[in-house]
């Protein structure tokens, strides 16, 4: 009998990073944008602006550094997000998410609705979650960029904070190679990584101009030949996609939008990387307010035309884009 091969494992940067062959595992939701019809696979929430770390790289770092979400519009969100098909939140920056006054009352709310739950945190203030309540998340991405500081002490409670959760749920991990800093912490981090077998992403500071961030992957490349083993960190150039966009075309909306601490949504949790949007959230990328979630989207089918200088979603875009594109002979492809 002759054995079918059906599928093939993508190496594993692909499960910890936004791409492509992620977004093939919902067909159904691509089809139905096809039709006219918008159901968010997910949706990233900022519950908060506060945070008690300073990085050099932080892409939020001229926000207004006091506001939180309104919980009772944060929960209003959740009841609206659900109600549109959004089965899954990953808790972000902004801030410092552990930092949120209603982390816990949120994360409960969220798993019992029985929706899967990320976070992107620093892991200096873990205390703040029950522990009960870090067994409801699927997955915790944790900032290595601890390592770019000389505070020893909280590195070690960094280290010791991470060993907890690894207790509890599953963490991956990510490190921005800052302009300012450079590469030279790379190879402490690396070896933060194969100690505690956390699988990580590598990734260049993107508020540069596109020849920059080139220059900087290359950088990060011939840094890593150096060392021969990081098998538990990559570097995701394949997720900094530099080409320009058709149109401009913009419809991460359509598949990952954004609720800001201000209560408004947003086209995708980051633009504020584009050098032009200064680190902040621009008025021009708002969807709609977050009391209006399930009215927008069952009432609009809106293509946005955002010319950010970069974007990170590129692909996922020029993807969701080519979906709506009509074509002569579609059967002769
Ligand atoms: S163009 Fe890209 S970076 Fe800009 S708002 Fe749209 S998805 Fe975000």
């Amino acid at each position: 009998m002759v054995k079918i091969e059906k599928s093939f494992k993508a190496p594993p940067i692909y499960s910890v990073t936004s791409n492509e062959v992620k977004m093939f595992k919902h067909l159904d939701k691509m089809a139905a944008i096809q039709q006219g019809r918008v159901s968010p696979v997910m949706i990233h929430i900022a519950p908060t602006n506060v945070c008690n770390q300073n990085c050099a790289h932080c892409c939020f770092s001229e926000r207004e550094r006091t506001i939180s979400l309104d919980f009772g519009l944060l929960k209003s969100a959740l009841d609206q997000s659900y109600n549109l098909g959004i089965r899954a939140v990953e808790w972000t920056g902004g801030g410092e998410p552990t930092l949120y006054h209603y982390i816990n009352e949120a994360t409960e709310y969220v798993a019992e609705k029985k929706m899967k739950l990320g976070m992107n945190t620093n892991a200096l203030s873990i205390d703040n979650v029950k522990e009960e309540n870090w067994g409801k998340f699927q997955w915790v991405r944790v900032a290595l960029n601890v390592f770019d500081g000389d505070d020893e002490a909280r590195i070690k409670k960094f280290e010791e904070n991470v060993k907890y959760l690894q207790d509890k749920t599953k963490i991956t991990a990510c490190y921005i190679v800052s302009q300012e800093i450079g590469c030279k912490n790379i190879g402490r981090v690396i070896e933060f990584t194969n100690k505690h077998k956390i699988l990580s992403r590598l990734a260049p500071d993107c508020i540069q101009t596109k020849e920059a961030i080139k220059n900087q992957i290359n950088q990060i490349k011939k840094e890593l030949e150096k060392y021969e083993n990081h098998e538990y960190i990559y570097l995701s150039d394949f997720n900094v996609y530099l080409f320009d966009r058709e149109d401009n075309a913009c419809l991460m909306h359509m598949w990952k939008p954004f609720l800001y601490t201000d209560g408004y949504v947003y086209a995708c949790p980051s633009s504020e990387l584009a050098i032009e949007n200064n680190r902040t959230m621009q008025t021009k990328f708002r969807v709609c307010h977050a009391s209006e979630i399930e009215n927008y989207y069952k009432n609009n089918f809106q293509v946005f035309h955002h010319a950010c200088s970069y974007c990170k979603y590129a692909k996922q875009n020029q993807i969701l884009y080519s979906l709506l594109k009509e074509v002569d002979d579609k059967d002769f492809s």
